[in-house]
């Protein structure tokens, strides 16, 4: 049973005598059942014929007190017998909207995105380009994007349905099946049967199509003369007639001003929407672990000057290649507790680091695969080395930079004194404890850090005598304190300073982070 009611009767006459496909005839009948939008675009129109002509034929016949349909076989005796008496003389003949060679019109009002572009052959064809982008993944979420214009023309066939049906009984336009809506449900099932994986809309997977119908893309320019504030430019759209502001200046434009500059009814269109864009997008995923670094000539992130490589590799791209390899990216994004200084080393448990892997083509790992990557990983340099690399969750990223600032940091570094020493001179070390610095923004690092004094703590320190010009000097300290400066001062910048404890001007020769006391992320056996 086709659900359409007597009520409805002058909206499909109406709507189907403008140019609408039987899609939008259904959804400004405010039919909500998803099966029938399903139905061909040949057998929605047969139904809705046989619904104007059954019903004119015994309406008609009950006014004329006459038996179903004599009326019409009476009046049109040229017609061929065998022919159904109810296909015949119908208000609106089963021609409209068909072309001489069998397809359909174009809808005037959803553009063809309602007819040829839900249909089985264009999903198969977004499945092609699906397949060919190579993606793995278990479900997706499947999302279009209209042109404007569709908003428009949407409200002058709303303003038309409530001219022909009078005051009362038009549909508000919210009772109207969203286009989108109607949409997704002719093509989840197709989707879904074509690529053998749910349409979810919580997936991670997203792929998207983008319509465009240039032919009447003028549609909307009037709006920005009545409504000029909606259409305000912005920096990174292309055009001002966005879906919101459209949508804004439609609640805002009275229906006898729509109606004089909108002429209706709406010209047909010379063919459907044209698909400007198929993407297929990945979240990011992302791999946390740790990482010693043996090399003091081999900086965290590529050392890139003006286009120029000053460093052969980096941190980054020693771990982040392998990655990168593994599941299929471009572009990743490096992130870790702190940092050292390209002839700083990281030693101890290593310094816990994050790599954010931007729309991935391969999702699904199993730790024991993570881990033989950290082995290839590993076995690749002697530069540096990984553990506990394991996937991670974004929010979980957070506790890596959590209260960064309050950790402490352990280092040793290689102290050179200008003045002969002996192992008495540096005992003092040993007793200060909690020393406050009050560190000027180093020099070195003015380029990129605004100035500023920051006050820093250094726990304790432990010396190790080397020999009458060296020694070993083990810190704690806060997070964020500039070591090298401490020992050498920075013309003064940092105060007090090893020099200005030792009276004697120092320097440092080598430095090691010996650990970076983050819990994070989780230790895993080895
Ligand atoms: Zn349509």
């Amino acid at each position: 049973m086709f659900p359409l009611k007597e009520k409805d009767r002058t909206v499909v006459q109406a709507l189907l005598s403008a140019g609408c496909c039987p899609r939008c005839v259904l959804r400004f009948c405010c039919v909500g059942i998803q099966t029938t939008y399903r139905l061909s675009c040949k057998e929605l129109f047969t139904e809705l014929h046989k619904f104007l002509n059954d019903d004119k034929c015994e309406s008609e016949a009950v006014e004329n007190n006459q038996p179903p349909c004599k009326k019409i076989r009476l009046q049109d005796s040229k017609k061929n017998d065998t022919d159904s008496d109810q296909n015949e003389a119908p208000k609106v003949p089963l021609s409209e909207g068909v072309l001489p060679d069998g397809g359909f019109r174009t809808c005037t009002l959803c553009l063809g995105v309602l007819q040829d572009l839900c249909e089985k052959d264009f999903v198969k064809k977004v499945c092609g380009k699906v397949d060919s982008a190579g993606y793995h993944f278990h479900s997706l979420v499947f999302s279009v994007s209209l042109p404007p214009q569709l908003l428009v023309r949407e409200h002058a066939t709303w303003l038309l349905v409530k001219q022909e049906v009078g005051q009362g009984s038009f549909p508000t336009k919210d009772d109207i099946l969203q286009l989108k809506e109607v949409y997704k449900w002719i093509t989840h099932p197709l989707l879904s049967e074509e690529l053998g994986v749910p349409v979810d809309g919580k997936s991670l997977f997203e792929v998207s199509v983008v319509f465009a119908h240039p032919e009447t893309d003028g549609d909307c320019h009037f709006l920005a003369t009545v409504c000029r504030d909606c259409f305000r430019p912005t920096k990174n759209k292309q055009s001002v007639f966005t879906r919101m502001a459209v949508v804004k200046a439609l609640e805002k434009i009275k229906d006898d001003e729509f109606r004089q500059q909108f002429p209706y009814p709406l010209e047909p269109s010379k063919g459907s929407c044209i698909v400007e864009e198929i993407q297929c997008t990945h979240n990011s995923v992302y791999v946390a672990g740790r990482y010693n670094k043996f090399s003091r000539t081999l900086p965290q992130t590529p050392w890139i000057i003006d286009g120029e490589r000053k460093m052969e590799s980096s941190v980054e791209e020693l771990i982040g290649e392998p990655l990168k390899k593994m599941f299929k990216v471009d572009n990743l994004n490096f992130s870790s507790s702190g940092r050292e200084d390209v002839d700083v080393r990281a030693l101890g448990n290593g310094r816990p680091f994050a790599i954010e892997l931007l729309n991935p083509h391969r999702t699904s790992f199993l730790q024991q695969e993570i881990k033989e990557l950290q082995q290839k990983i590993n076995n690749s340099t002697d530069k540096i080395r990984v553990r506990d690399l394991q996937l991670v969750t974004r929010e979980a990223i957070g506790h890596m930079k959590e209260g960064e600032e309050e950790k402490t940091k352990s280092y040793s570094a290689l102290i050179w004194t200008e003045n002969a020493i002996g192992r008495n001179d540096i005992d003092f070390l040993q007793d200060l404890k909690d020393l406050k610095l009050d560190q000027k923004t180093p020099l070195r690092v003015l380029h990129r850090r605004p100035l500023a004094v920051r006050t820093r703590t250094i726990h304790s320190m432990k010396v190790e005598y080397v020999d009458q010009h060296h020694f070993r000097l083990y810190l704690k300290t806060q997070a964020g304190t500039y070591i090298k400066e401490f020992v050498h001062g920075d013309f003064g910048r940092t105060r007090p300073n090893l020099g200005t404890l030792m009276n004697m001007t120092t320097d440092i020769l080598e430095l090691d982070v010996e650990s970076v006391d983050v819990d994070w992320p989780p230790k895993l056996d080895e």
